[in-house]
């Protein structure tokens, strides 16, 4: 029984025991396609043989060794995600919450550095940064944050998508960076206007302000490109990974460039277990995967079937408002309150997620194939239909 858990999780009456690819078995041996990857995190899918036996072979070789010493697993990684990314320097730490509370930490220092005494960060309406108090009072969702009060000060939020409301604080002194997602996730897969990322790169670079976009979710060949930003043809300051980089392992990466770089000095940040050698060792494993199984390419392609399938059969359906999204990061959202479908999709042998109360998240892992991209779309069709048809009466007319 789960009594002796702290009830910070909902959950639903379902344990995994076994997963392989896309997907997952009971423990009464029932199987499961999985279009959610445990939240964008086990992007190539479950027992990878090559993540297993890389993980397997380090554990036995050196696990931990603390960062009072040389790691050259962690400098090798540093060097191969710079690469990937376009940027010059990274911090490891466990979790995407801990690169975010990274990246708040290079803002401030950044403000400082240029006399400003109380610096402030632009965050946006909708976002989700994490649950600590610092990422949790970047986060723009007042249910996250109800209890936590008081919050850490030093957030201005404007709306999401509207670089327009950014460009209105150029006269504000005190602003030292924006932080913001190139598409939402527990926001609700919103996808910016063309041009916004570029935009808001434009505005920070006259302004001398960090350009940090949260990466964690939207990563990692997530959205058919290794980065979310490699759409849009920038280079930011700052980017938080954390999910897909260590596909079940904990890690988390804050990658820093230009006027980012040597921010952090020793004694300014710290973490006892970041960037040890076992988790470095599963990243540059699941990074090798990705390259020699082209999987950003794969993401990219797949995605586009699937969002076109499920726009085909459900975008023009009375109750849908939109089907969006890029790569394997899609969402369905409907006109009501749509948190049944999860267990009703469960009920049928289907993983998804539903963010923002009536949005139906896909986060498939990026390994899956064409016969699973049917049965997702052909599952899901019969469910929002279903379901529309059974609460019709429910529906918000607003
Ligand atoms: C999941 C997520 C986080 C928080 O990551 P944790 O590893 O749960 O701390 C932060 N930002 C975004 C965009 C996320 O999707």
């Amino acid at each position: 029984m789960a009594d002796a858990l702290q009830t910070t999780y909902n959950r639903l009456p379902v344990a995994f025991e076994r997963g392989e690819g896309a997907w997952l078995w009971d423990t009464e041996g029932r199987r499961y396609l999985d279009a959610l990857s445990g939240i964008a995190v086990c992007g190539l899918g479950h027992s990878h043989p090559k993540i297993g036996c890389a993980m397997a072979h380090q554990a036995c070789t050196l696990m931990h060794t603390s960062n009072l010493y040389r790691i050259p697993l962690q400098e090798q990684l540093a060097r191969r995600l710079c690469a990937l990314a376009g940027m010059e320097q990274a911090f490891f730490c466990n979790s995407g919450a801990e690169a975010n509370e990274a990246a708040i930490k290079l803002a401030r220092l950044h403000g400082h550095r240029r006399g400003i005494d109380q610096p402030k960060i632009i965050v946006m309406d909708g976002s989700f940064h994490g649950r600590t108090l610092a990422t949790l009072s970047a986060t723009g969702n007042a249910k996250i944050q109800k209890g936590f009060e008081p919050l850490v000060e030093g957030f201005l939020r404007v709306p999401f998508g509207d670089s327009a409301a950014v460009a209105e604080y150029r006269n504000d002194p005190d602003v030292a960076a924006i932080l913001v997602e190139p598409i939402t996730g527990e926001g609700g897969i919103r996808v910016p206007p063309e041009g916004y990322l570029r935009e808001l790169r434009s505005i920070a670079n006259e302004n001398d302000w960090l350009l940090m976009l949260d990466e964690i979710q939207t990563g990692i060949g997530r959205t058919g490109r290794w980065f979310a930003f490699q759409h849009d043809d920038v280079i930011p300051d700052v980017v938080s990974l954390a999910k897909g980089l260590g596909n079940g392992f904990p890690i988390g990466a804050s990658l820093v460039s230009g006027r980012a770089t040597d921010l952090f000095l020793p004694g300014s940040h710290g973490t006892t277990f970041g960037g040890g050698p076992l988790a470095c060792r599963v990243a540059l494993t699941v990074i090798d995967v990705i390259q020699e199984e082209a999987l950003c390419e794969h993401a990219e392609q797949y995605g586009a079937r699937l969002l076109r399938l499920l726009t085909e059969r459900l975008a023009a359906h009375h109750g849908v408002i939109d089907v969006r999204g890029r790569g394997l990061m899609l969402g369905v959202e409907l006109d009501r309150p749509a948190g049944e479908i999860v267990r009703a999709a469960l009920d049928r042998g289907l993983l998804v997620n539903v963010t923002s109360e009536r949005v139906i998240r896909l986060l498939p892992p990026l390994i899956i194939n064409d016969a699973q991209i049917t049965e997702i779309a052909d599952t899901l069709t019969d469910l929002v239909v279903e379901f529309l048809e059974k609460t019709e009466k429910h529906r918000i007319t607003a």
